[in-house]
């Protein structure tokens, strides 16, 4: 089977070919600049170098038939004819309280997608583009949809409401949904095949640190509690976003420096974290390179583990204890130190990290904990592609 996977974002289109019964991926690659000058289109079939095309792409429908001629095309293509495409699956950030589960996509799923864009303004308007340009490009082969938020449906009512006026959930549907819950539902599936424990007897704390980061309490297979919130805004401290702060604080600073709602949305959500505390970068990469002899890089990177310290020990607490911890994401997957750092002191649950497995540079998926410790700890490289070209498999299987 082929599946395209398709994640549409305002400018951009991202877009890999996996076949998912091999778990293998065949091509992958990004459209960028969609609708602006100098589009480009990046591309890489396995095992060949990356090229560059440049293009006039004026919108989503283009860029989808610029990619689709380059999986056909003689020396960069993985595919002879569009009908060997088998199905498409979109990632879709926000599914609202509509869809916990990834689902085919029909007239009905597509209107409850554009309920929730008052969610997600920013992302479910993209994401519907992507699936109706695939629509009209690749008639009668099945899409499916597979949410942001979906796996994170489980967490509990007490969990999810904030404690504001009950009135706001119900009108306004103010909630905690969560997101990356494709990563935290690959990479916890993946801790317990690796434990040899089925994942109903597993406590698990998962941390996707990419630009964007998210802490998961996944309590016997279920997501019980997530660190982003109504929006991704909310929880770890991330590239450019602020992570959890006194509310009180926007009201002061819109007051203070006469910002618009506007402006204070991105001044929280692209001027702050990482880039804000250091004034150095958004990247974790440069932040440790200057971690010695910058004090507003080691603040940016101690503000970043010791809210990531205190989330685990809040999750462990949710869940009555811990029997797992994964790193994945950009920073997860390859920061040893942000590693150590957040979870230093928490030997007290039963967390010993192994220093040398923690420092090797293997890039595959590894245990880092002590033989003796209570508490297993793990490096999965995430992989939300495989993730959504495994649904779109599963359900267009069910459904044929
Ligand atoms: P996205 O959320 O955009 O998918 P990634 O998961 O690729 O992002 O993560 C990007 C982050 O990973 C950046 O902050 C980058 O600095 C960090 N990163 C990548 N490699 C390393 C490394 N070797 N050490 C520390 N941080 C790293």
């Amino acid at each position: 089977m082929i599946v395209l996977v398709l994640n549409a974002g305002s400018s951009s289109v991202k877009y890999q070919v996996i076949d998912p019964e091999k778990r293998e991926s065949l091509a992958k690659g990004v459209v960028e600049r969609i609708g602006m000058s100098g589009a480009v289109l990046t591309h890489q079939k396995v095992g060949d170098k990356q090229i560059r095309l440049s293009g006039e792409i004026l919108d989503h429908k283009m860029a989808i038939e610029y990619v689709l001629s380059i999986l056909l095309s003689k020396n960069h293509g993985v595919i002879k004819d569009r009908k060997e495409i088998d199905a498409v699956g979109h990632r879709v950030v926000h599914g609202g309280e509509a869809f916990s589960a990834s689902v085919l996509i029909s007239e009905e799923v597509m209107s409850e997608i554009r309920r929730c864009i008052d969610y997600a303004p920013l992302h479910n308007p993209p994401n519907l583009k992507g699936i109706n340009a695939a629509m009209q490009l690749l008639p009668g082969v099945p899409q499916v949809a597979v949410f942001d938020t979906a796996f994170h449906q489980t967490m509990p009512k007490y969990a999810y409401l904030y404690a504001l006026p009950y009135t706001l959930y119900k009108r306004h549907g103010i909630r905690r949904y969560g997101f990356h819950g494709t990563s935290h539902r690959f990479v916890s599936d993946r801790a317990a095949e690796l434990m040899g424990t089925p994942k109903d007897k597993l406590r698990i704390i998962t941390c996707h640190l990419g630009n964007g980061a998210s802490a998961a309490a996944i309590k016997y297979g279920k997501s019980v509690d997530t660190s982003m919130g109504f929006t991704p805004l909310e929880g770890l401290v991330m590239g450019t976003r602020s992570g959890d702060l006194d509310p009180a604080i926007i009201l002061q600073i819109m007051h203070k420096e006469e910002l618009t709602p506007n402006d204070a949305t991105t001044l929280l959500n692209k001027h702050s974290g990482l880039i804000g505390v250091s004034g150095i970068s958004s990247d974790m990469r440069e932040i440790e390179e200057e971690y010695e002899n910058s004090e507003r890089a080691r603040l940016a990177h101690d503000i970043f583990t010791y809210r990531l310290r205190k989330y685990i020990g809040a999750y462990a607490a949710a869940m009555g204890g811990t029997d797992v911890i994964v790193f994945t994401g950009g920073i997860g997957e390859n920061s040893s130190m942000v590693r150590e750092h957040s979870l230093q002191g928490l030997e007290f649950m039963g967390v010993k990290l192994d220093q040398k497995k923690n420092e090797a540079s293997d890039k595959k998926e590894r245990e880092i904990s002590a033989d003796d410790s209570k508490v297993k700890v793990f490096v999965i490289p995430t992989n939300e592609e495989l993730v959504i070209a495994m649904d779109t498999m599963r359900i267009v299987k069910e459904t044929k």
